[in-house]
């Protein structure tokens, strides 16, 4: 278990356990591991874990990270964001002896950081320049008294002589140096000051560091190595996979029928929930935001252009209220610590593959799952395009951007899954089709169209590769106008040729020529489309050209609002909404009565496990995950309370307690099968996990559908032809009618020739009934 490496053996043996000389900080001895271990087994960093954060688990890396910390080793962590950096460091300083020194360039995050530990019962402090000398003094005093199990410090006052002096004479447990990617001039966060830093190595050589980023990439990566003197650090590379996000992307454009659709996603999926929306221009920010009020939600605007002190409270806002919607420009995010957002919308492209990365990464830090939804259009494409062109950067410059995003249109434009195409953006290769993505959930259809990406590029062609979409369009579909007339358009071969297309398929179709390089648009400005690439090729049919069926053109519902509804928060059923809502309502109370934002009282998940569990004392609620010592001190009794107060009213509300429905026990088996789908199972994968047939888990979920807690969309992918084929034999064959509870299928099978699952119709038909 531990990281059995040279020279880390003695540190083990009288730093790991036992603090019975009196090192830790009077601040956290109720919650100090020492002297705790059970059983005798040396596994201090476990009791931490489960004692001070309450979490059961390591996740993979961190364990290995913190066992290195421990046995006095240097470390290297990169990990994605969400992927729990922190306890890699605040594990480690609570088990060894002396005081963390983390050094962060957030100064806006370490009052959060701080307020976080202290709700863990760890004391903790920070040094920066929100501070009064004062107060300054005062966090000085507590650090030399050894009062400390962690201190905050920007970077440019810790390489302060006066700050290294006064840590020379401080006993250390190790330096953490957060978002590391900082000392690379490349990397766009470069801070001066974070070269300086060698000098820890210098002056400190005994104390462990570890470097921590969510920055990927390998030169990143070798510029902290050489700058940091980490040679010998051990480097642990997470997967920068994020299981629990949800991508969905769509061609629907940033116009307003991108953003209706964004409204169906958001009201579908995430009524409650807060989100934040990035437009591209301020003025798109600023109008997005006052059309999500008028649509009833509480939306803010967020850019640069604001004022400071007007930015601050739309970002304290959405740290302390629930259900806030930020519209920004890329400039929110950085530094923006709430786990429990549940939705990143993009109205545009974003700029690159890992600026989509970096901030669809925002959502679900908590692990809960979450949605990152894309609308991208013609426009965005177009647009970027002339931006890199207008730029002031070397050619050199300009190449990388445009290979940039192209990589991103490759991504948007493709009809495999999302995921991987991002992991291995990454160099991550390897991965299965991840399940979760709009193209794993609905495959998207590819359809060859040669002829109709001919007919395009003809028609551009023989208008003389000098008219942007609409007139190309226009021409297509045989829409004379006077300017057609009087270029004498109208007259030319390609006129009209299809118009039994709408235009907006062949305005996709063009999006697709663009995305592929088949055609391009002039750069000055005109959007004039000229044939490039391959174009002749294609035009001569030595070349095929296969698309995706435009998501702009699917059914009705659109897969916005129909993919993303598989989620786990809430998990819960209906008889537990209760509970969770008078839960959540204490949750408010206590959060509002500390001042602190709610997920820092406990997560969603946290909730949702009491729900489930329903804890009858302090034993038990130590048990859910979230939920330390501290915690359960502070919070546990009236937990217990209301909990206690919702068993006893349903007790007496259903007479004799849990069994006085015939059917108990199978809707409590109904309401597993259904809140373990709603957390990402499949109906075979729920069926394995409890040793069921697969058909008892189907009924489950068809009496769900009947509920109309489910719809079938959650269950089966279908085209809306074989919904309305379905529907027509239902009505030939009168199954609608009638109160028959369980009316006979069979010739509806009959008549629909086997072709499809028996549970597919039967859920229809409990939607329809
Ligand atoms: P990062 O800094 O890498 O973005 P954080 O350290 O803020 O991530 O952690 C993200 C979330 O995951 C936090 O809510 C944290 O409490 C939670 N978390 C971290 N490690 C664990 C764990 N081992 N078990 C459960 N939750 C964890
Ligand atoms: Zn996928």
């Amino acid at each position: 278990m531990m990281a059995q490496r040279a020279g880390g053996e003695d540190l083990m043996g009288s730093d790991l356990f036992g603090t019975p000389d009196g090192a830790r900080a009077p601040g956290s001895a109720a919650a100090s591991p020492a002297g705790s271990a059970r059983d005798g087994s040396v596994d201090a960093a476990q009791d931490v874990l489960e004692q001070v954060f309450g979490y059961k688990h390591f996740r993979f890396h961190q364990r290995a990270i913190v066992d290195t910390l421990i046995a006095g080793g240097d470390a290297l962590a990169l990990m994605p964001t969400g992927g729990g950096k922190s306890l890699c460091y605040q594990v480690p300083a609570l088990v060894r002896k002396g005081t963390a020194i983390v050094v962060s360039p957030l100064i806006a995050l370490m009052q959060d950081q701080v307020d976080a530990l202290e709700q863990h019962g760890v004391k903790a402090a920070y040094i920066n320049s929100s501070l009064t000398p004062d107060e300054r003094a005062a966090n000085e005093w507590a650090l030399r008294a050894g009062e400390l199990d962690l201190l905050y410090i920007a970077p440019e006052r810790l390489v302060q002589e006066r700050t290294l002096s006064l840590l020379e004479r401080t006993k250390l447990a190790l330096f953490a140096i957060d978002e590391a990617h900082c000392v690379s001039q490349w990397g766009h966060d470069f801070r001066p000051e974070y070269r300086q830093l060698s000098i820890l190595a210098e002056r400190f050589p005994k104390v462990p560091r570890i470097a921590l980023t969510a920055t990927a990439d390998e030169r990143t990566r070798a510029e902290i190595v050489q700058q940091l003197g980490l040679e010998g650090a051990q480097q642990f590379v997470a997967s920068f996979d994020r299981p629990n996000i949800r991508y969905l992307i769509s061609d629907a454009g940033g116009g307003a029928v991108g953003r209706r659709r964004m409204w169906d996603f958001i009201a579908t999926n995430h009524a409650q929930d807060a989100g934040i929306v990035y437009c591209l221009s301020r003025r798109a920010v600023e109008e997005t935001a006052q059309w999500l009020s008028d649509q009833g939600r509480v939306a803010l605007a967020y850019h640069a252009g604001m004022p400071a002190e007007q930015r601050r409270i739309v970002q304290a806002r959405f740290l302390a209220e629930e259900s806030i919607i930020v519209v920004a420009t890329i400039a929110f995010g950085m530094g923006i610590d709430k786990p429990d957002v549940r939705f990143v919308a993009h109205l545009n492209l974003p700029k690159s593959i890992e600026a989509y990365y970096q901030e669809t990464g925002r959502a679900g830090r908590d692990g809960a799952s979450s949605n990152a939804w894309m609308a991208y259009g013609l426009n965005d494409i177009t647009q970027q395009r002339q931006w890199i062109v207008q730029s002031d950067g070397s050619d050199l410059h300009k190449r990388v951007q445009r290979g940039k995003l192209d990589a991103l249109i490759d991504l948007c434009e493709g009809v495999t899954c999302r995921r991987q195409a991002l992991l291995s953006y990454f160099g991550e290769t390897g991965s299965p089709p991840c399940g979760n993505c709009d193209n794993c959930i609905a495959p998207p259809q590819t359809v060859d169209a040669t002829r109709d990406a001919q007919m395009v590029l003809s028609a551009v062609y023989r208008t003389g590769e000098s008219f942007g979409v609409t007139y190309v369009v226009d021409v297509l579909t045989g829409k004379a106008d006077e300017r057609i007339t009087r270029n004498g358009h109208d007259a030319i071969k390609t006129f009209g040729i299809g118009r039994d297309q709408k235009a907006s398929y062949w305005k996709a179709l063009i999006r697709q020529l663009v995305a592929a390089g088949y055609l391009a648009q002039d750069e000055e400005g005109y959007q004039t489309m000229v044939l490039a690439g391959d174009a002749r090729a294609l035009l001569k049919g030595e070349a095929t050209f296969n698309v995706r069926k435009s998501t702009a053109h699917a059914g009705a519902k659109g897969e916005g609002a129909r993919v993303a509804k598989r989620r786990d928060v809430p998990a819960i059923t209906a008889e537990q909404q209760p509970l969770f809502d008078a839960l959540r309502a204490t949750r408010s109370a206590l959060a509002k009565a500390s001042k602190l934002p709610a997920f820092r009282i406990f997560a969603d998940r946290t909730l949702i496990e009491l729900v489930q569990v329903m804890p009858a004392d302090k034993r038990a609620l130590e048990q859910i995950n979230g939920l330390g010592t501290v915690k359960v001190e502070r919070y546990g009794a009236q937990l217990l309370e209301v909990i206690a107060q919702h068993r006893a009213a349903r007790g007496s509300g259903s007479g004799s307690g849990s069994g006085s429905d015939a059917d108990g026990d199978v809707s409590a088996e109904a309401a597993r099968s259904l809140a373990q789908f709603r957390s990402g199972l499949g109906v075979e994968a729920i069926a394995a996990a409890r040793g069921l047939p697969p058909e008892t888990v189907y009924e489950h979920m068809i009496g769900a559908v009947e509920q109309g807690a489910l719809e079938t969309a959650d269950l089966f992918d279908y085209d809306d032809e074989d919904l309305d084929e379905i529907h027509a034999i239902f009505e030939r064959c009168g199954t609608l009618k009638g109160g028959d509870a369980s009316p006979d299928l069979a010739p509806v099978m009959k008549a629909l020739g086997d072709r499809f699952e028996r549970a597919f119709v039967r859920c229809l038909l409990a939607e329809l009934r």
